[in-house]
């Protein structure tokens, strides 16, 4: 069961609950899709009803960043903890390679899912990399064409949110894969070109003071989280 926070249900699992379930989906034959919300992706779901949609069909719905913990709590019906988009994707490439998996890196910048590409290889041997596209194309078809010629397992769809989840809910069964994820801005930190906050901000679930820090154009999107925080207390007022 679901727990629901500001409309966006939210699967209350742990990381390797989470892994060992994307793993399962990949072995149904079909598309599954996989969607990682944060405060700020459940803010534009209740302005934008498509986007609240897409996410709410995705087959796994991980709660990505302690802002969703701490709404669930204060809704009182809290979440056994956070999963982040990066660290389910890492366990999900580890799996993969241990089961010869091929994956398909979408999106970023030009040149961003290649340098991605040759890091993975590396630090997960065994994973195979189906192919690559970057995330400022024009015309669905092709893309969709490319992955469903590479024969990929899986989608790492990372072309920023709510855009990449209404993407892989449209075109997921039309590119053959068994499982698409939406990973924001992972390429970018796989290919080296971002560096993800130090382990402590992590453990200290500040890391998107890092991100704010290193980034402070990021403040109109970060505001949405205090917004969050007083729209998930309005809501428990009325459930009282
Ligand atoms: N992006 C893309 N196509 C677009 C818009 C964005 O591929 O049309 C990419 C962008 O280059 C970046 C990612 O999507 O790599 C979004 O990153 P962001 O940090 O905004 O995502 P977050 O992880 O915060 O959701």
């Amino acid at each position: 069961m679901r727990i629901e926070v500001l409309g966006v249900g939210f699967d209350n699992m742990t990381v390797d609950e989470a892994v060992a379930e994307g793993a399962r989906l990949m072995s149904v034959p079909g598309a599954h899709y996989v969607v990682t919300p944060n405060p700020e992706i459940v803010e534009t779901c209740r302005e934008d009803p498509e986007a609240l949609e897409a996410v709410n069909g995705a087959d796994l719905v991980l709660a990505d960043g302690i802002g969703v913990i701490y709404g669930a709590k204060i809704l009182g019906t809290p979440l056994v903890g956070r999963v982040t988009g990066i660290g389910f994707a890492q366990g999900l490439m580890a799996r993969m390679a241990r089961e010869g998996k091929s994956l398909y890196l979408l999106g970023a910048k030009p040149g961003v899912a290649e340098q991605a590409a040759e890091n993975l290889s590396g630090e997960y041997p065994g994973l195979r990399i189906a192919g690559t596209g970057d995330g400022y194309f024009q015309e669905d078809g092709p893309v969709v064409e490319a992955i469903r010629a590479s024969g990929a397992d899986a989608v790492f769809v990372c072309l920023g949110a709510p855009k990449q989840e209404k993407w892989m809910q449209k075109n997921g069964e039309a590119t053959g894969a068994r499982l698409l994820v939406g990973l924001g801005g992972c390429l970018d930190v796989f290919s080296g070109q971002v560096q993800r906050a130090p382990e402590m901000f992590q453990k200290l679930g500040l890391e998107w003071l890092y991100r704010l820090v290193k980034s402070p154009s990021r403040i109109g999107r970060m505001m949405k989280l205090p917004l969050f925080l007083v729209h998930a207390a309005g809501e428990k007022g009325r459930r009282k």
